[in-house]
């Protein structure tokens, strides 16, 4: 069993983002709770798909297939890839998920562009992932290469972005961060941003998040990720 009860925790994080939207000015059907349902065991998320919740969010292509493949047709059923793509996983990615929030590179822009010509049918909805603290060892665009990016998909392979996703440096202050990737988000004429997860996503709400990305805070600790698992 979970130390955590997973539809209880549900039930109180979203009654936390209903408040937290609420003291924004803010109205609480703005925001979508995507529950991160990567490394957690079926024992956790089951109760909560039977609970009524259909958004979530996994980081690894193969491990999202393992769990969702034979699941596609719950109805209503959202999954969104919150992890890095590979370009050699874009065709089983562009398969299973409804929504790649990662979108990082030129590269990857012409893999989906690609795959959308070769297959004839609709891609997943992107967001395109900011490197707001501009780690070296993080996924993402800088801030000051975003609006070229997007500049780029849009004109040069047709691919329509509709949001921006950032995850913050660990030791700073997320409210920067978030502020930031809004501020890009409102130049470039975007109306969603994934930001936030268990720790700070009532600051994300404050800052305008439409997408908070929650893990632990739901489905209790994570199992360590698979050693043999390449990244996705
Ligand atoms: C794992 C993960 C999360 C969830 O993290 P928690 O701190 O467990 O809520 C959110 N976003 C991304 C990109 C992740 O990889």
């Amino acid at each position: 069993m979970p130390e955590l009860d997973p539809v209880f925790a549900r039930a109180q994080l979203l009654d936390r983002i209903g408040a937290a939207a609420r003291a924004a000015g803010r109205d609480p059907g703005e925001i979508t709770l995507t529950a991160v349902s990567k490394q957690q065991p079926w024992d956790a998320i089951g109760p909560v798909l039977a609970a009524g919740h259909r958004v979530f969010g996994e980081n690894r292509v193969q491990e999202a297939q393992g769990r969702w493949a034979g699941r596609r047709d719950l109805p209503g059923l959202e999954l969104r890839l919150i992890g890095p793509l590979q370009s050699n996983k874009a065709d089983d990615a562009c398969a299973l998920f409804d929504v790649v929030e990662t979108v990082d590179r030129p590269k990857l822009l012409r893999t989906l562009a690609e795959v959308r010509d070769r297959t004839g049918g609709p891609l997943p909805r992107l967001f395109v992932q900011v490197n707001t603290g501009e780690e070296p060892q993080k996924a993402g665009v800088t801030p000051q290469d975003a609006d070229g990016f997007l500049r780029e998909a849009r004109e040069v392979f047709g691919l329509e972005v509709e949001g921006l996703m950032c995850i913050p440096p660990q030791e700073e202050e997320p409210a920067l961060h978030f502020a930031l990737l809004r501020k890009i988000a409102a130049r470039n004429g975007l109306a969603r941003l994934s930001m936030g997860m268990s720790d700070d996503y009532e600051t994300a709400v404050r800052f305008g998040a439409t997408h908070v990305r929650i893990g632990s805070a739901l489905f209790g600790a994570r199992a360590p990720a698979p050693a043999t698992a390449t990244p996705s």
